[in-house]
């Protein structure tokens, strides 16, 4: 069928709106109609090194169209939030912990289905589609239908579209991975929307100390109104000094800098999650971590298996705990690059694109 989609036409180029044919869903594949998109920076990560045109987008959300003769569970008119894709039959999948599926890469980012056949094309010229099973930048998206978890019609799908990446990333590395209590000290490096879902996470935990480190003024103000109880100016402050003596931190940065900070703030048995992608081969200081037996861990999608943890910040957010709104400022599609530039600019602390 013939779509409206955000096109990335290459890698320097900006989106522009244009007419893309989509196909059809399979049997176990379901049709949406994307309501709104969040957009996050591994769009713009994957949008740079694209060597083609392609739809991105991975935190849709929208009501679905259409499910494929052998989709269970869900039905036309069902709204979803569409997330992360694993194979449900590897190891790690048995083990309950899909984001370290070992099809990870082939489910999400091939830029098509897994089975190397494209889901996109214009003109008769494949495009990079399948994007995180959905390609969402788009006012419809083909689904794997293991990747769309069914809300309640009662949520207001602009807010929940990016539980399904960025928020899930957040507040699942709080929530799942570092898990602090209320007398534990955390601080989180970067205040955008994976570190403000964070802080929003510690503070429905009732953790006593939390400490937001950004050099962006707007996102310190946020962060103390979502709960943190300090904030920090990296340009103004000494980070290392005012962190220190902390026992669960979070960078979302990938600055190896900011991460060496982080690991000389730690008390010993301390921990700290990487969540930011880019850091490459930094510098830290092994001795330190030895002696301290401190512990450094990698995290993908906050450790989060969608299916349950999607609806249990849906619940938080309904008990006022989790206040995701207040991260969100909605553009209408069309205007998908000014939302992107507010988004580099730290004018806008999530974008999400209304279709
Ligand atoms: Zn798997």
């Amino acid at each position: 069928m013939k779509i409206t989609a955000a096109l990335s036409g290459s890698a320097q180029s900006p989106f522009t709106l244009e007419e893309v044919d989509l196909d059809a869903p399979r049997a176990d594949e379901i049709l949406v109609r994307i309501h709104a998109t969040g957009v996050c920076h591994t769009d713009l990560t994957f949008k740079a090194q694209s060597r083609g045109p392609a739809v991105f987008g991975h935190e849709g959300a929208g009501v679905v169209e259409q499910v494929g003769a052998e989709v269970s569970g869900i039905r036309p008119g069902d709204h979803v939030v569409l997330s992360y894709r694993s194979c449900g039959g590897c190891r790690k999948c048995l083990a309950g912990e899909p984001a370290y599926c070992s099809r990870m890469v082939k489910l999400n980012m091939s830029g098509g289905r897994a089975d190397g056949s494209p889901t996109l094309s214009q003109n008769d010229t494949r495009l990079f589609g399948g994007f995180f099973g959905q390609s969402s930048f788009a006012r419809y998206a083909l689904v794997a239908a293991d990747n769309a978890v069914v809300v309640d019609p009662s949520v207001d799908l602009a807010v929940a579209a990016p539980l399904g990446c960025g928020f899930q990333t957040g507040a699942g590395a709080v929530l799942n991975v570092l898990t602090p209590q209320t007398d534990s000290q955390f601080v989180v490096f970067g205040a955008g929307g994976v570190g403000l879902a964070a802080v929003m996470a510690a503070a429905s935990a009732g953790v006593g100390s939390i400490i937001a480190v950004d050099p962006v003024a707007a996102r310190r103000t946020k962060a103390a109104e979502l709960g943190a109880t300090r904030t920090i100016d990296p340009t103004a402050e000494d980070v290392a000094a005012a962190v220190r003596g902390t026992t669960h931190a979070l960078d979302t940065t990938a600055n190896t800098e900011v991460i060496d900070t982080a690991i000389g703030a730690l008390r010993p048995r301390g921990t700290l999650v990487l969540v930011g992608l880019g850091a490459g081969r930094g510098t830290i200081d092994l001795d330190d971590v030895m002696l301290g037996g401190k512990v450094i861990c990698g995290c993908i999608e906050g450790d989060a298996d969608p299916h349950t943890f999607i609806p249990q910040l849906l619940d938080l957010h309904r008990q006022g705990r989790f206040p995701m709104e207040s991260l969100v400022r909605t553009y209408p599609a069309p205007d998908i690059n000014q939302a992107v530039a507010d988004s580099r600019s730290g004018a806008t602390i999530k974008p999400v694109l209304l279709w």
